[in-house]
């Protein structure tokens, strides 16, 4: 059991902004290999709308300190959660991307979402130094199609406007989409192409198999 009985703030789902929780119970998982880190489950309830909610956390600085970085919510589930693996300079920003939504900044978050762009780009054309050259030649490379190009230079585009102070305004349903369009680019370059991928592979590995 963990330490920590006071009331903590972490995002209610329901009521879509930081509440305050009670705690009701936690339960710590000790890694089972070696470099594993401990994982706390707790479950908790919001004291606004009383949503009981689980929240998971990685134990990196130990626990029982009174930092408490209840990120990552199991239930409900957090729909911004990737369920597969990117680049870590792409998830340093998608994340931070997620914070400024969820804290309704939404300035920051298509700051944000531009930011992770970039990442994308640099992540696929190493050396690329501007967004705008480096969508270009993922396109010309293969890697985007004509429509994620399309939708990759939207979310440039309102990047660029939230990144200077000019009388545009940007409101938190653009920065809600802009984010959904990231997640779904993400979705299709580190997910569904690989996957695609080894689809094929198999099937053509099948054939080589069933010639031979
Ligand atoms: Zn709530």
């Amino acid at each position: 059991m963990s330490n920590q009985t006071n009331p903590i703030i972490a995002y209610c789902s329901y009521c879509q902004d930081k509440k305050m929780f009670s705690i009701h119970g936690s339960y710590i998982h000790k890694g089972a290999k070696k470099n594993d880190n401990d994982k706390e489950y707790a479950l908790m309830s919001c004291t606004s709308c009383d949503l009981p909610s689980l929240f998971y956390r990685e134990d990196l600085w130990g626990f029982g300190t009174d930092i408490w970085d209840y990120d990552m919510c199991l239930f409900p589930k957090d729909e911004r959660i990737l369920t597969f693996q990117i680049p870590e300079i792409v998830k340093e920003s998608y994340e931070e991307a997620i914070k400024c939504e969820k804290a309704k900044a939404a300035i920051a978050t298509v700051v944000m979402v531009r930011r992770s762009l970039e990442a994308v780009c640099k992540d696929f054309v190493p050396g690329t130094k501007t967004v705008f050259d480096g969508l270009k030649q993922m396109k010309e490379n293969g890697f985007i199609s004509g429509d994620l190009l399309e939708w990759s230079e939207e979310l440039r585009f309102l990047g660029n406007q939230g990144a200077h102070a000019t009388d545009k305004k940007i409101s938190i349903n653009d920065a809600q989409d802009s984010l959904d369009f990231l997640q779904s680019i993400l979705e299709i370059l580190y997910h569904l192409r690989p996957r695609f991928k080894d689809i094929k592979a198999r099937r053509e590995n099948k054939e080589i198999v069933n010639l031979s």
